[in-house]
């Protein structure tokens, strides 16, 4: 097995970690259990490469979990924060920077009249559900089991047990109280939606949703279901909050509510928008956003917010965005994803591709799920034995059954033959 176990300099940091930071790592996912894998020390990145503590260079699908779109270290965005940083980091005041990126989005999503920028995707969407809460003056929210929507307490939810479907902790250390303001329904189920909104009308203040989950193995949303949650909020006076943290500047400039022709009332970002940097964003409809502090009573802060490094990643990112490169983006991912299921077809294996724009899972199961609850069900030893043997091949894919393949723009025809190459060899294996 490649990575950390077999190698010394790799093994050795790995061994620093662990007495470090709980389980190794700042972040779950980067601890590898669900491959059953050592962690993987990764210190430099280029284009579509990254490269271990040992110098180990993988393809990575990885892709930092989504803002990498253009590939690692790409020059225009090195080139943008070297120049920013020049000029000092926090200054503590509006910075220039905000203002062009802040327009940059609302360009491409015109749903978004104005925004306020966060540090991470956690507290957008955290703010963004204050306000939903102050706007409607109702506490419960309704989001889908299997999204992820960050690590506040509020969110890390999942569904009861019974008919009430009224959330318990997903977490230790989340309080019962707050998760009982949270409802999880299943994805792709527009009647569960209804007869929620039939039992308690005038209660909910909004519906999260990732437009499509990216969060439990991609999920593309079933026709006319962005367009029923659409429906069924603005009928009951509630709102839809989309949270693009993954989709935003993934699936087009527009993300996803310009790719299904559905307008939320409040959006998410984060990721993309700042090119690796930490960042998020939530915005909408300005009626709402005045109620934000210092315009409205909703209060939210950060000492870091709109920091003008994440501000000139982010600028010089969209800026290299356009639809020729993500019609590029869109084939790649279409080769790679009919490569993967002729591979699997060819080694007799089951596997079924989910695959919206970039975004791309290969769920070891007969047919593509339509919720969590099936994604579940897919062979989890499997997609282990696959992500080692692809390991092995120097092909990084997310170590995780139920998370995202992030394809970017620096993936070309070599990368991706090199990746079904090695598939074909992992899958009959
Ligand atoms: N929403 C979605 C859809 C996400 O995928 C994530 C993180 N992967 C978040 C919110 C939280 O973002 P962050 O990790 O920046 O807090």
């Amino acid at each position: 097995m490649a990575g950390a176990a077999t190698s010394s300099r790799s093994a050795a940091l790995v061994e620093r970690a662990e007495g470090l930071f709980p389980g190794g790592v700042n972040s779950p996912v980067r601890a590898f259990r669900a491959v059953g894998c050592p962690p993987l020390v990764l210190e430099r990145g280029d284009g579509a490469y990254v490269w271990d503590a040992d110098g180990r260079r993988y393809v990575d699908y990885i892709g930092a979990w989504g803002p990498a779109i253009l590939g690692h270290a790409h020059p225009a965005v090195i080139e943008a924060v070297a120049a920013a940083a020049r000029n000092g980091f926090a200054l503590g005041a509006t910075h220039p920077l905000e203002i062009e990126l802040a327009e940059a989005i609302r360009q491409a999503m015109p749903s978004i009249e104005r925004l306020r920028f966060t540090s991470s995707g956690t507290e957008a969407v955290m703010s963004a559900l204050r306000v939903a809460r102050a706007a409607t003056g109702r506490d419960l929210v309704v989001k889908f089991a299997g999204a992820y929507h960050g690590h506040s307490d509020g969110l890390l939810v999942e569904a009861g047990s019974g008919l009430a479907t009224q959330a318990i902790a997903g977490s230790a250390g989340v309080p019962a109280a707050v998760a009982a303001t949270a409802i999880v329904l299943p994805y792709n189920d527009a009647e569960a939606v209804t007869k929620l909104f039939k039992a308690s009308p005038g209660r909910i203040a909004a519906i999260i949703v990732e437009p499509v989950v990216a969060n439990a193995g991609v999920i593309p949303p079933l026709a006319g279901y962005l367009e029923h949650l659409r429906e069924v909020t603005s009928a009951d006076g509630a709102l839809l909050v989309f949270d693009e943290v993954i989709t935003g500047f993934r699936l087009g400039f527009g993300g996803a509510q310009a790719r299904f022709g559905v307008t939320p009332d409040l959006t998410t970002l984060g990721k993309i928008i700042g090119g690796g940097m930490p960042i998020g964003a939530y915005g909408g409809r300005s009626d709402l956003m005045d109620l934000v502090a210092p315009a409205g009573p909703v209060y939210q802060a950060g000492t870091l917010s709109g920091h003008p490094l994440s501000m000139a990643a982010g600028i010089a990112t969209l800026g290299e965005l356009d639809q020729e490169r993500y019609a590029a983006l869109e084939g790649s991912a279409a080769a790679l994803a009919s490569g993967l299921t002729e591979a699997a077809g060819r080694a007799g294996r089951e596997v079924a591709v989910a695959r919206v724009g970039s975004l791309l899972t290969v769920f070891f199961r007969a047919t593509l799920p339509a919720d969590a609850a099936e994604a579940l069900a897919s062979d989890r030893e499997a997609y282990a034995s696959f992500f080692g043997a692809m390991l092995d091949q120097g092909i990084l894919l997310p170590p995780s059954q139920f998370e995202a393949w992030f394809v970017s723009m620096a993936h070309g025809p070599a990368e991706i033959e090199a990746t079904l190459e090695a598939a074909r060899t992992a899958f009959a294996a």
